[in-house]
């Protein structure tokens, strides 16, 4: 089994290597993403194992599928680049649907205590041996109110996470699971209360026609004064502009965001010696209560063992029984699914 590994890091390799040695697959690492300039690549491979901002559109599936390649194997959980109408009944997609909660909900959380405690701006502070306080007022998370959107596995977590705070929580979903609504504490609401009532925001929902810019100019005119919001779900969940906007007119207080809508072009890469020509990208990193990570949140060895081993499954199973539990398409159409929310 000849599996074409696209988007390639350094961290991806020992873990990869490990299961698929295991298997007796070869993966042929490319640093490059899959994109239509890219995809002849795959020439002569059984599969393509792809990540978050490869580009998986109808161009790229049409001509996978010409130089017969089965299967596109996604080695995270989102697949929003992967063009579903399109590869229904064409090719096999397959994908890793949970391999750490724990990673992205503790990154969530971590990068909120940054931001209000001013971490990152003490860290730099007393390397050069500056001991003042002054600015660094931060607020106590115990007593106030988190909207979580999106209560699957991830967001469950961070509300763990939220209550041992000693938090109220608002919960909106599509979907919800009415046991995690205590009457009290925790509560599902509709997502104007919501954004009225929170003082910090989490998005923990995946990126679909409903959600794109579930955070835009109008929601954030119902937000509170001084709303904290939290993206390390998917970037186009938030209007970058109207995220931009809200911090300008100090309307939103702090920003922390591991996913960027337009990430693509930037995140996973060095770019420390070039000029950033996104403006919008570059003006909400200069500001001092906006955090950016660059698509880290699931970045623990815990995580990366976890993909991989599951990665390594999925084409196991698809091997021996010519499908897979993890199958997105093929005979399961997602797309209409998706609409239902049955595929969630
Ligand atoms: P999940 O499928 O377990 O949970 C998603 C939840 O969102 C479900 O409860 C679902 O009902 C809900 N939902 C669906 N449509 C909705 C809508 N329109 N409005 C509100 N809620 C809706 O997924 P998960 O494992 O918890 O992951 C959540 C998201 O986190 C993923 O979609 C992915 O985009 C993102 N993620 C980011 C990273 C990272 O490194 N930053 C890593 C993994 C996942």
């Amino acid at each position: 089994m000849k599996i074409a590994f696209f988007d390639a890091k350094p961290y991806d390799k020992p873990s990869f290597d490990k299961y698929g040695g295991e298997a007796g697959f070869k993966f042929k690492y490319f640093e490059t993403k899959l994109n239509e300039d890219t995809v002849d690549l795959a020439h002569g491979y059984d599969g393509v194992c792809v990540f978050v901002n490869d580009t998986v559109n109808a161009a790229v599936i049409d001509r996978l599928c010409e130089m017969g390649v089965k299967f596109i194997s996604l080695r995270c959980a989102g697949f929003n680049n992967v063009d579903m109408k399109h590869a229904f009944g064409k090719i096999h997609v397959f994908r890793v649907p949970a391999y750490s909660p724990y990673a992205v909900a503790e990154h969530t959380m971590a990068l909120l205590l940054t931001s209000i405690r001013r971490i990152h701006k003490a860290y730099i502070r007393t390397r050069d041996f500056n001991f003042s306080l002054s600015g660094f007022t931060g607020f106590d998370l115990h007593g106030k109110t988190v909207g979580i959107v999106g209560t699957g596995k991830i967001g469950r977590v961070f509300l763990d996470i939220c209550r041992g705070f000693g938090m109220k929580v608002l919960a909106y979903d599509k979907f919800p699971v009415k046991e995690i609504d205590n009457g009290d504490t925790v509560r599902y609401v509709e997502l104007d209360e919501l954004f009225e009532n929170s003082d910090i925001i989490s998005l923990h929902c995946p990126l679909t026609e409903d959600t794109h810019h579930l955070i835009d100019e109008k929601a954030l005119e119902k937000c509170k004064k001084g709303v904290v919001i939290l993206n390390t779900s998917r970037g186009a969940l938030v209007d970058a502009e109207a995220l931009l906007n809200g911090i300008k007119s100090r309307k939103v207080g702090a920003a922390c965001l591991d996913v960027y809508e337009e990430e693509s072009d930037w995140f996973f890469e060095d770019y420390s010696g070039h000029i950033v020509e996104d403006d919008t990208l570059a003006r909400l990193i200069s500001m001092p209560n906006v955090i950016v990570t660059s698509h880290q949140a699931f970045l623990t060895e815990e995580a990366l063992s976890n993909i991989a081993e599951a990665t390594v499954n999925n084409i196991l199973e698809f091997m021996e029984k010519g499908e897979c539990p993890n199958e997105l398409c093929f005979r399961h159409n997602v797309a209409e699914d998706c609409k239902t929310g049955k595929c969630f």
